[in-house]
């Protein structure tokens, strides 16, 4: 209402300063036009015609000019001695308005304003009015009457309802023409008595309007009823003094009052739209709270596993590297152990040899004996030359016995020996020494095949030697009491190294010992026979060589042991 208010103040600014305006244009033109000489001539002389139709004339003229309603002159006693409307039907020459305000104050020597119902013309007007003064004698007054119709329907259909009510309520100019001549104030008998004096309204119905007045914070509403239905407006007036009227300015509060709901809505709509904005705000904080809460979990969860399993790791850690410190005590445990065993092996080996050996050394010793006493015998019967080949046989066996008794010597030596090149042919011949006996014995024949000149290994010659009087001896085993009673040595080169092979014809090893044959005190052979070590030392002298030694059966039938060996440049001094 107070915003309505404000606006409703400028339209009421406008209205006044437009009136205003309007009016005070014609404000000195009644003293103007009452200095001028025809007028003068005409007062001093009223009833001449001749100057009568001088002025009438002027003044129709200047009517014309000023674009103003009428313009007239009047005697003293009120009759109007010449208008610009003369000789039209209603002039008002030849009319008395000596009741008029504007007269009764012109005629005592004062400009005078007023305005009312013509009551000739019957249009509404502005009077301006101003004495005729002739030496300071005054003969009569000019009137000079305004036209507000122009004024009035400029505020027709506005959004504001315009009007113009005398000092005593009435409603003398309006955009709304079924109020003119309507009171806003009650039409007593003193009002209308002194409206009556001036016949400001002439003979216009007065009427009341029924409107009723309330004030509202201030605000002047004024409820009118018209149309069926009761309007409210927010009422705001001005008294001009000069004029001696109040322009008032309607507005129709429904508009307001609508534009007011539509604002409320407008603002009840985004207080829920705000609402709504702070709800999501919230809601979406309160879920972005939830994940990081839940991350935090679950990063916390994540940092407790981790921490367990880091404990659990340390303690596999701790188990492994007891069980480590346990496998490498277990280990040196072990190579001691294998290192006892090549040497108990080789001992067992000396043992089995010895009983071989016993027979190889009783059968020469007998003979030399036996020699030596027919030696004696013969000596004494002085057969010299019989005695001495006696004696040269004893040397033979002598010698025999000696060639033996140094490979038992090599056989029991330590195998503390470096690995350096050595001759393959070197070593398989003393091997032949050695395990000759036992292939006699078995009635077995060891082909040798060599191929190749260049056959010299990285090993230790005496421990190579061990290996392989171990494998010819297990090949004449395998053979002994059979028909083909072959045992093949070959020696050759190939892409992996030296490779060393011992065929027999025998049986062959079946498929499910061959992975444990050389585990040690593994053996097949009865008690007293065999101790089960010579494939297990063998198989560790070929590992301690950098070599491989392997076993398959050939499909011709027998047992093939395989041995790979590390190929060397040959040195002599590097040889044992
Ligand atoms: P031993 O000869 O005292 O039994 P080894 O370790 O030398 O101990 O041999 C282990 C086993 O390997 C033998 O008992 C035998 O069963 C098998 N074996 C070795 N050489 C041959 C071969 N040439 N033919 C068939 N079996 C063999």
């Amino acid at each position: 209402m107070s915003e309505a208010s404000l606006q409703a103040g400028s339209a009421l600014r406008l209205a006044v300063a437009a009136l205003a305006g309007h009016l005070s244009r014609y404000e000195p033109l009644p003293a103007l036009i009452a200095d001028h000489d025809d007028i003068e001539a005409l007062l001093q002389s009223p009833d001449n015609p001749a100057l009568r139709q001088t002025a009438n004339e002027y003044l129709k003229e200047i009517n014309r000019l000023l674009e103003s309603s009428d313009i007239y002159v009047m005697t003293p006693d009120g009759n109007t001695v010449a208008a610009s409307n003369y000789g039209m039907p209603g002039t008002f020459v030849g009319q008395n308005f000596n009741y008029r305000p504007y007269f009764q104050d012109a005629i005592a020597g004062r400009q005078a304003r007023f305005y009312a119902l013509g009551t000739t013309s019957l249009k509404r007007g502005y009077y301006f009015s101003s004495p005729v003064e002739v030496a300071g004698k005054i003969l009569g007054v000019i009137v000079f009457k305004v036209d507000i119709d122009s004024i009035e329907s400029s505020w027709r259909g506005g959004e504001y309802k315009i009007f113009v009510a005398d000092p005593e309520g009435i409603i003398f100019m309006t955009g709304s023409p079924e109020w003119l001549y309507s009171g806003i104030l009650p039409l007593d008998a003193p009002r209308l008595a002194r409206t009556q004096t001036s016949r400001r309204y002439a003979e216009a119905e007065l009427k009341p309007l029924p409107a009723t007045e309330s004030v509202y914070h201030g605000q002047h509403l004024m409820q009118i009823p018209g149309g069926g239905t009761t309007r409210e407006y927010l009422r705001l007036s001005h008294y001009m003094p000069e004029a001696d009227w109040t322009v008032n300015v309607l507005l129709d509060t429904a508009s307001v009052r609508t534009q007011a709901r539509t604002a409320l809505v407008a603002i009840l709509l985004f207080i829920c739209l705000a609402a709504l904005g702070v709800a999501v705000l919230w809601q979406r904080r309160a879920r972005v709270e939830e994940r990081l809460r839940l991350q935090e979990e679950t990063r916390n969860e994540l940092e407790r596993r981790v921490e367990e399993r880091t404990a659990d790791l340390a303690l596999v850690n701790e188990q492994i590297e007891l069980e480590i410190a346990e496998r490498r005590l277990t280990e040196q445990e072990l190579r001691k152990t294998q290192g006892d065993l090549i040497q108990a092996g080789k001992l067992a080996g000396l043992g089995q040899m010895s009983a071989a050996l016993s027979h190889e050394f009783n059968q020469p010793l007998a003979a030399a004996k036996s020699y030596a006493d027919s030696a004696a015998l013969l000596i004494d019967r002085g057969r010299v030359p019989e005695a001495q080949d006696n004696v040269r046989r004893i040397s033979n066996l002598i010698d025999r016995m000696a060639s033996i008794s140094r490979h038992l010597r090599n056989f029991a030596r330590k195998p503390n020996e470096k690995l350096g090149p050595v001759p393959l042919p070197e070593v398989i011949a003393d091997t032949l020494e050695i395990v000759a006996p036992r292939l006699r014995s078995a009635d077995a024949e060891l082909v040798v095949e060599l191929s190749g000149t260049d056959l010299t290994v990285k090993a230790g010659p005496v421990r190579l030697q061990q290996v392989l009087v171990n494998i010819v001896s297990n090949a004449a085993d395998a053979v002994e009491g059979l028909d083909d009673r072959t045992i093949v040595l070959s020696a050759f080169r190939s892409e992996s190294g030296i490779v060393v092979e011992v065929h027999d014809r025998g049986a062959g090893v079946p498929a499910a010992i061959a992975e444990r044959i050389f585990d040690p005190f593994f053996t097949t052979k009865g008690v007293g026979k065999g101790l089960g070590l010579g494939l297990s030392i063998s198989y560790n002298i070929i590992k301690d060589f950098g070599g491989n030694i392997t076993v398959r059966n050939h499909p011709d039938g027998g047992a093939v042991f395989s041995i790979v060996l590390e190929a060397s440049a040959p040195s002599r001094e590097a040889a044992e």
